[in-house]
């Protein structure tokens, strides 16, 4: 069910769950300050409980709130990338619930790039543990459709529209002057090593980021990447003769004989402001198969291709 700013505020003031929108895609946020509200993220998400949750503030003055250090390299790159598709994992207080940390000894924050989501976020005084607002390992939402349409009608959204950046954020850990990429992103490496300059790519304590399996965001039909366009549409015609429909994506210009297909401009931005909007389309399909044409390799590309690499394994 769709609510306004002021409800929105009210309920996640009370502990109640509520799905808001941010540049990346949706959250299903609750106050990190209350684990019953908390629990709720998990229960609703089927998520396993050592999966931390990132924590979306409004102002740069929060971080102390739940970091225990906020090194010169760290504040150099959240004035950099913050509000914006980043978020950095930093040694946390042993004030921050253990629900939010999922047990680690660090805490995820970011501010968000949204204008709605900022608004609340101010307006409320909450600090808001956010994780996507999907089911466990299932495609993330860029609408408050899809989340309506993966969690239930009856869970309370905040419609901002469609997300601009589309994907999850570039994910970074920093300890000191050391930092190290967990989750690709929006933010490229590139973009990160140009602020972060000398300082070491690599942390004492090397950290696994808990929760980047390998199935992850995908859709429920069976999905297969091509290097090759001419490789896709022999499959696809392999499946018309099987008398099993397909549907593709291809990126570029270029029909797909005999197949219901999509395609993306090939542009990095533009593919991932539409990827999950466009495979959350092909889903609903009943298509046997989704044939999606990869990108190509290069490091603008690298963050879709781990997306699209996770939600076709398996
Ligand atoms: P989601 O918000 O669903 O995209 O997932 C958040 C992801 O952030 C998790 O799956 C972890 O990979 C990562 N993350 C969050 N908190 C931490 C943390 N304290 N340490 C390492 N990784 C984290
Ligand atoms: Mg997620």
């Amino acid at each position: 069910m769709r609510i306004q700013l002021q409800e929105a505020i009210n309920k996640l003031k009370d502990g109640e769950v509520v799905a808001i929108p941010t540049e990346t895609v949706y959250g299903l946020a609750a106050d990190a300050s209350n684990e019953d509200a908390l629990r709720q993220i998990y229960a609703i998400k089927a998520r396993p409980s050592d999966n931390p949750l990132i924590v979306h503030i409004a102002e740069m003055n929060q971080v102390e709130q739940f970091a225990s250090g906020f090194s010169p390299l760290a504040k150099k790159l959240a004035q950099t990338f913050w509000p914006g598709p980043f978020t950095l994992v930093l040694p946390a207080k042993n004030t921050v619930s253990n629900i939010v940390r999922g047990n680690q000894p660090t805490v995820a924050l970011r501010i968000p790039n949204h204008p709605l989501t900022l608004q609340l976020l101010k307006e409320s005084g909450l600090a808001l543990a956010a994780p996507s607002a999907n089911k466990y390992t299932q495609l993330s939402p860029t609408s408050a459709d899809h989340v309506l349409t993966g969690l239930g009608d009856a869970l309370p959204v905040l419609d901002g529209g469609a997300c601009e950046v589309g994907i999850e954020s570039t994910i970074v850990a920093v300890q000191g002057e050391n930092w190290q990429l967990l989750r690709l992103g929006m933010v490229t490496e590139a973009s990160i090593e140009a602020v972060a300059g000398s300082a070491a790519k690599k942390l004492s304590q090397p950290i696994k980021a808990p929760g980047q399996h390998v199935l992850h965001y995908s859709p429920r039909t069976p999905m297969r990447l091509f290097t090759s366009r001419e490789a896709l549409i022999a499959c696809a015609n392999a499946h018309i003769k099987s008398n099993a429909p397909a549907a593709a994506l291809v990126l570029g210009s270029g029909a797909v004989p005999n197949c219901s297909y999509f395609e993306l401009n090939k542009n990095v931005a533009d593919v991932a402001q539409q990827l999950y909007d466009t495979l959350h389309k092909m889903d609903s399909l009943g298509a046997k198969e989704l044939l999606i044409e990869a990108p190509p390799n290069e490091s603008e590309w690298l963050a879709i291709l781990d997306r699209l690499t996770r939600a076709a394994h398996g």
